[in-house]
């Protein structure tokens, strides 16, 4: 039987999820309150200057948030892959999609996954702190879905490796310190010569950042192009110190961070619902709510129960994840499934603001523009088909 409770939980949409721990539910409360006085108060400000200030990735650091999942003895907080995900669902329930954390986190698991023990002293530590900002560069102007053909290159010489080459769309480009470079030690082969480098930008010569891109939408999140004028970096800044496993890491890594965007996906969808509700139990037409017309109800309707297929299946994702389970064909599934619905029903609650909702004042405009390149970078839509349709083959 339906209680007031069960009714709240419908409304605030199942805040403790499944798979939450009581630590995981401790967590989302905490990182609720800290964004809440934090981070939402900045977001204009931040989208006007283009980038967030490095305060917030300090005090985050402070918090533990940089380092949730990370082990103590880089001074994490030995959290698990779930602690991440209370972070990243958040950051997106708030309406905030400009903190490059996702990208962040990504670089600090390639080095406690993949680094030697060296790299993890070296730099887990300092990305944990917030003292580093992470990026990966992967992306090329001629070469973005098809990965294995870029052309950067990393040729050993001497004690060092000669980074040149440039990528484009790289986010936390203009403040990252600490860059993982996706190279070709070996032009002639395909993924096999593909090694990744780490780069500490602070004095690297040779290395440049191009200006800030301007986007339709994460207008606070700075995205940028790379330059590398033969930059030199120590061997012992080959991530783990083999050459030709970059592809394979890169690929290791994907249905989590495919999970990471359909979970932004989940926290944005949710905003938009929870804000079109409010705003039609508001606004008048014909003497009467716009919540009062049938059609108004059926949309929310179908926007509400497609949301919450949604958080079922980002849920028994995260489930398989803490479990070891989770696939590159289902990592993809949640991509394309929760990207795509994010865009369909942030479209429709637009439509139910009116004009309102083409204004960017109005959270829902920004959350429109923000969506839409969900279903583009982390692999695009059709790339997820690709990986899906292939696991039927392989069946
Ligand atoms: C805001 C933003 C942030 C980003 N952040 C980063 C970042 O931090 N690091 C990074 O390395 N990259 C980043 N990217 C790049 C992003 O991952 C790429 O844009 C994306 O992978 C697509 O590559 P592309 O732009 O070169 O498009 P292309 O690969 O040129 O694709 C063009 C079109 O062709 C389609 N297509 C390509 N191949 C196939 C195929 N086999 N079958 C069917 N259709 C196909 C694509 O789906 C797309 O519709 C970012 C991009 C954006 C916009």
């Amino acid at each position: 039987m339906a209680t007031a409770a069960n009714q709240m939980e419908f409304n605030a949409g199942h805040r403790v999820a499944p798979w939450m721990s009581e630590e995981h539910a401790q967590l989302a409360d905490m990182v609720e309150r800290f964004f809440a006085a934090e981070l939402v108060p900045n977001m204009d400000r931040w989208r006007r200057q283009g980038y967030v200030d490095r305060e917030f990735w300090n005090q985050c650091g402070e918090l533990g948030l940089l380092g949730a999942s990370m082990p103590e003895e880089y001074g994490g907080s030995g959290g698990d892959y779930g602690h991440d995900m209370v972070i990243f669902l958040e950051q997106a329930r708030v309406g905030d999609a400009g903190w490059g954390f996702g990208v962040h986190n990504i670089v600090a698991r390639y080095i406690l996954n993949f680094g030697t023990d060296e790299q993890k002293q070296r730099w887990l530590p300092k990305l944990i702190s917030g003292e580093l900002v992470g990026a990966i560069a992967m992306t090329e102007p001629s070469a973005g879905s098809d990965l294995q053909s870029i052309r950067t290159t990393a040729l050993a010489d001497g004690d060092d490796y000669v980074i040149n080459g440039s990528k484009i769309f790289i986010t936390n480009g203009q403040v990252a310190d600490l860059i993982v470079v996706v190279t070709k030690t070996d032009p002639n082969q395909g993924a096999k010569g593909i090694s990744l480098m780490v780069l500490e930008t602070e004095g690297a010569e040779g290395f440049s950042r191009g200006r800030n891109l301007e986007k339709i939408g994460l207008k606070a999140q700075d995205t940028s192009e790379l330059f590398f004028e033969n930059v030199r970096v120590p061997r012992e800044n080959l991530l783990g110190g083999a050459e030709g496993m970059g592809f394979v890491n890169l690929m290791q890594e994907l249905p989590y961070e495919r999970l990471i965007i359909a979970m932004a996906a989940l926290g944005a969808t949710e905003m938009a619902v929870r804000e079109t509700i409010q705003y039609v139990r508001e606004r008048k037409a014909f003497g009467q709510p716009v919540m009062g017309f049938q059609n108004t109800r059926f949309k929310l309707a179908e926007c509400k129960t497609r949301l919450e297929v949604m958080r079922a299946f980002v849920d028994s994702c995260v489930q398989k994840l803490l479990d070891g389970r989770l696939d590159n064909a289902t990592g993809a599934m949640a991509k394309l499934w929760c990207t795509e619905t994010q865009c369909e029903i942030i479209d429709e609650c637009l439509q139910l603001h009116g004009g309102y909702g083409y204004m960017l004042e109005y959270p829902i405009a920004q959350l429109y523009a923000d969506a839409r390149v969900q279903r583009i970078y982390g692999g695009t839509s059709e790339i997820m088909k690709e990986i899906i349709g292939r696991a039927l083959d392989a069946d």
